[in-house]
């Protein structure tokens, strides 16, 4: 059990009643039916713990590092991070976890684990139990990286967090869920990702290149705040957020900045704003004339997955065709095809 962070592990201070960070070592008490477990659980804090909006990508690279020094010791990891960012933190460990054959289960709360209506105990205490569980051959149940929350467990790299207040907090819009907890756990054995080849060691891929502009595109866009991304100095992709199944304005000058920027070498990667479903620059005549000008399509990616593959491909080569012909395949069950 990695802490990183984040509600699930705060408590009131009684005097002041403003939530302050517990000691974690301290989980059993807060936690006792943690005894109950016929496992061993050992626990590891970060110092100092974060608010998950304080995420970066050299976060990222502590916690894979923990989980690979720790491999061969435990059967599965559970990560208890904020939530706000937990979605783009368990995409980004799906893609830097090579060969992975343990559960590395993210999950955090909406309300501290130290509060009576906790949503943090349910979420903890189903996280080990997926994070533990195995099948008849001894191998793990879901060897995924993932996200468990209030009943349902998603693959990480298929979530978004859309709601601020519901236990309810996540949702995996365009791939179904790994697991239903109920009175059962039920897993969804179909849809889970399983290794090629079981047995060979983890790696941990570091190298991440963060040299990527954003651009959600909306009615009365300018070309100065399109300049102002496409000029970034020294970056390498721009992810566009478009409309529907992947429009964007046909007027000249947006299709001539667009053009300007693949002119200049950017990979231009085109990922919906909408919740659910896939980019198509086949169905309509706007989505056309960005796939003439070489935009890449970001399939039915959710906007976390899309930032933290780039950051993944473009870190794993200089070489921005490579990057393009990678981004048009699953690399870890982030996209439907
Ligand atoms: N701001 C908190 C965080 O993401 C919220 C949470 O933990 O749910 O760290």
């Amino acid at each position: 059990m990695i802490y990183t962070g984040g509600t699930i592990g705060m408590k009131q201070d009684p005097d002041t009643l403003a939530l302050v960070p517990f000691n974690f070592n301290q989980i059993q008490e807060e936690v006792p039916e943690l005894r109950k477990f016929g496992c061993t659980i050992d626990s590891y804090s970060f110092n100092p713990v974060i608010d998950s909006s304080d995420v970066v990508p050299s976060f990222w690279i502590e916690l894979a590092e923990i989980i690979s020094i720790n491999y061969s010791k435990y059967d599965g990891f559970v990560v208890l991070h904020g939530t706000d960012t937990m979605s783009y933190s368990a995409s980004a460990l799906s893609f830097m976890l090579e060969d992975l054959e343990k559960p590395v289960v993210f999950t955090g709360s909406q309300l501290p684990i130290g509060m009576l209506r906790t949503d943090g105990k349910e979420n903890l205490i189903s996280s080990i139990e997926i994070a533990a569980a195995q099948d008849a051959n001894g191998r793990a149940m879901v060897p995924e990286v993932c996200i468990y929350f209030e009943s349902y467990l998603y693959r990480g790299n298929r979530t978004t967090k859309y709601n601020a207040e519901n236990f309810r907090a996540f949702r995996s819009a365009n791939y179904p869920v790994l697991a239903e907890v109920g009175i059962h756990i039920k897993f969804n054995t179909s849809f889970i990702r399983y290794p090629k080849e079981w047995g060979r060691p983890l790696r941990v891929n570091k190298g991440i290149d963060t040299r990527v502009g954003v651009l959600k595109i909306f009615p009365g866009i300018t070309p100065q705040v399109m300049d102002a991304v496409i000029d970034t100095p020294g970056i390498r992709a721009v992810i566009i957020e478009t409309f529907g199944s992947g429009n964007a304005p046909t007027s000249e000058w947006f299709v001539k900045s667009i053009k300007r920027a693949v002119g200049k070498g950017l990979i231009v990667l085109n990922v919906t704003q909408c919740q659910a479903g896939s980019v198509d620059m086949d169905a309509y005549a706007t989505g056309v004339a960005l796939k003439k000008e070489g935009v890449v399509s970001g399939y039915d990616s959710t906007f976390e997955a899309a930032l933290t593959k780039l950051f993944f491909l473009l870190g794993q080569s200089n070489d921005n065709d490579i990057v393009r012909q990678r981004l048009a395949h699953s690399v870890k069950g982030e996209i439907s095809i």
